[in-house]
């Protein structure tokens, strides 16, 4: 009997990304642990990570291919959709086909999805389940940054002396930053502040909850950039030089005084007093937020009005301070980074740029490019409802769960001619609806990458084998676009391939103009590949990977003149909020 193996892998549950070390026993049992050499937990789980090998298990597993409900041949059923896609693109056009993805996807199997769609069908109706939960962050990261860019990195929460948790429920849905955060604070007393609504298992840590208003953010923030500009904290050298839209964005706070800002958040005067007095008086703040930011028609706006606050103060990408995005899903990052969403290109690389479609179609030697952004994910399924959407692959998400208005998305599903599910589960409410059923590896069975909150970049590895004829998602599409004529642009020969070619789309016509930069994993082999150390970019073509690397600390940002945008954020309460988006 051979001995159990130890593989180094990341968990597949959220964005912390944190490194696992997985014991795969002869018997094929896997037993998880924390790595202690990954930096997103150096050896911390908690208790989700820890029971992830009672997910490899077979039951409930789709195992074979089917079509009409009968099983069939994997030639059979890649063949049925690439037929059934090029017939309604012949007929409609490019526009009359979609991919809804999945941040639980592989930067690799991301990456040939956006590829397939944006650079081989013509059209960018590819988005992502990630949407709901983060693209606010990504618009709003646009804005400022002039790309969608996380500064900082995990240790600035240890390093921090306030943080701020905005609309996140850190000890639920990253509860490994949770443990770093406490006993940072057992070491050095942080202070903790937790924007909420709820009183929540986070909230219970805090030293302040500022249990405000649904939807009033922009409010609490508008009247705390109001604050910083009247006070010391205020680092007037680092806005005007830079910074843009200062006053603008001013001029749209000066209403926000603090009885104001009580009125609208319904919080009492002393917690807010108390909550702009820390943050002034703090250098070293962050601010993190997740869903309950980003899941809010103003969304962007909050993002923003907090990104305003750390421009005043000069806290952005510096040890122990700037604001921190932390994504829900495993690989929401990685699907941001390749372009897996409708409203990018790919690799950073946007729709609106000038040479941006020209520079992507000629590295892909793409036949149609899409011209211009796609359809979103609620967009998506309304378009799939009115019929202008004929064929719709769904890919790693249950649709009928997650989205908002299920019994719409149903009907939408219901009368859509030709639906494709590629799963792992044989029995979700959403492949119930497929006429193509594709078995899908899962997040233990096939190899790829993933990337983190904090812009690292782990390895997923293959541990035990897939039940009957799954096969890991790359593999799925590049079948099906071989099938529909496009094999040149789709011949990998494994997950690696897939990796370099990435990475070296992130380094075309770079010199430094994208953050986003991998340009040193492009020569990447298949023994690097296999023994890839988790590392964050950017990591320029010759450049080292450093431990922490932080961005925009230098006050330099990816717009054209290098400053950063301040972002005027009248505020609209929810219901206007919701008329006006
Ligand atoms: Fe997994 Fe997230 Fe828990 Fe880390 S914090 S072990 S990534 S679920």
């Amino acid at each position: 009997m051979s001995p159990a193996q130890v593989i180094k892998t990341t968990c597949a549950y959220c964005g912390v990304g944190c490194g696992l070390l997985a014991t795969v026993s002869a018997q094929g049992t896997v037993t998880i642990a924390g790595d202690p050499a990954h930096p997103a937990n150096y050896g911390r789980l908690c208790a989700k990570g820890a029971a992830l090998g009672d997910t490899l298990g077979h039951d409930g597993r789709l195992r074979e291919p089917s079509s009409a409900g009968r099983v069939v041949s994997w030639d059979h059923a890649l063949t049925r959709v690439a037929r059934e896609f090029n017939a309604v693109i012949a007929e409609h056009g490019p526009d009359a086909v979609a991919f809804y993805v999945s941040g639980q996807l592989s930067t690799e199997d991301y990456y040939v999805a956006n590829k397939l769609m944006k650079g081989y069908i013509g059209s960018a109706n590819i988005d992502t389940n990630s949407r709901l939960c983060m693209a606010s962050s990504v618009a709003a990261h646009k804005r400022a940054f002039g790309e969608d860019v996380v500064p900082g990195v995990y240790a600035d929460l240890e390093l921090a002396d306030l943080v701020v948790l905005v609309g996140s429920n850190l000890a639920w849905c990253h509860p490994v930053l949770q443990q770093r955060l406490l006993a940072a604070r057992a070491e050095h007393g942080t202070r903790i502040v937790v924007i909420d609504p709820r009183a929540t298992a986070t909230s219970v840590d805090a030293d302040l909850h500022l249990p405000l208003a649904g939807g009033s953010d922009v409010a609490l923030f508008n009247g705390l950039l109001r604050h910083v500009l009247a006070s010391a904290a205020c680092d007037r050298d680092y806005v005007a030089r830079h910074t843009c839209d200062s006053a603008a964005t001013a001029a749209v706070t000066a209403d926000f005084d603090v009885a104001t800002v009580c009125r609208i958040t319904g919080l009492e005067r002393t917690d807010v007093e108390q909550f702009y007095a820390w943050f002034a008086t703090n250098p070293r703040t962050v601010t993190v937020y997740s869903q309950g930011v980003n899941q809010s028609r103003a969304g962007t706006d909050k993002v923003n009005a907090i990104i305003n606050c750390h421009l005043a103060t000069g806290r952005v990408g510096r040890p122990g301070a700037g604001p921190f995005s932390v994504t829900g899903q495993p690989n929401a990052m990685g699907g941001r980074e390749v372009g897996g969403m409708a409203t990018t290109l790919a690799a950073h690389l946007e729709f609106d740029q000038a040479h941006a479609r020209e520079l992507v179609q000629s590295f892909w030697h793409s036949p149609r490019m899409a011209p211009a952004p796609g359809l979103t994910a609620v967009d998506m399924f309304e378009a799939v409802a009115d019929g202008r959407i004929k064929a719709l692959w769904i890919m790693a998400t249950n649709p009928l769960v997650s989205l908002p208005q299920t019994s719409t998305v149903a009907a939408a599903l219901r009368r859509c001619p030709f639906v494709v599910v590629s799963d792992i589960s044989s029995d979700s409410v959403t492949t119930q609806m497929a006429d193509v059923l594709l078995p899908a590896a899962g997040w233990g069975e096939k190899d790829g990458t993933v990337t983190n909150s904090e812009r690292r970049i782990s390895r997923q590895r293959r541990l035990v084998a897939a039940p009957g004829a799954a096969q890991p998602d790359w593999w799925i599409i590049c079948e099906v676009a071989r099938r529909m004529g496009h094999g040149s642009g789709f011949a990998y020969a494994g997950a690696a391939a897939i990796l370099r070619e990435y990475a070296a789309l992130t380094a075309c016509g770079n010199g430094g103009t994208r953050a986003l930069d991998l340009g040193a994993l492009a020569q990447l082999d298949a023994g690097a590949y296999a023994t890839l150390a988790p590392l964050q970019w950017p990591v320029a073509d010759g450049a080292a990977a450093s431990a922490d690397r932080r961005l925009f600390g230098d006050g330099r940002f990816a717009t054209a003149d290098g400053r950063a945008r301040f972002v005027a954020t009248p505020y609209r309460g929810p219901a206007a909020s919701a008329d006006s988006d």
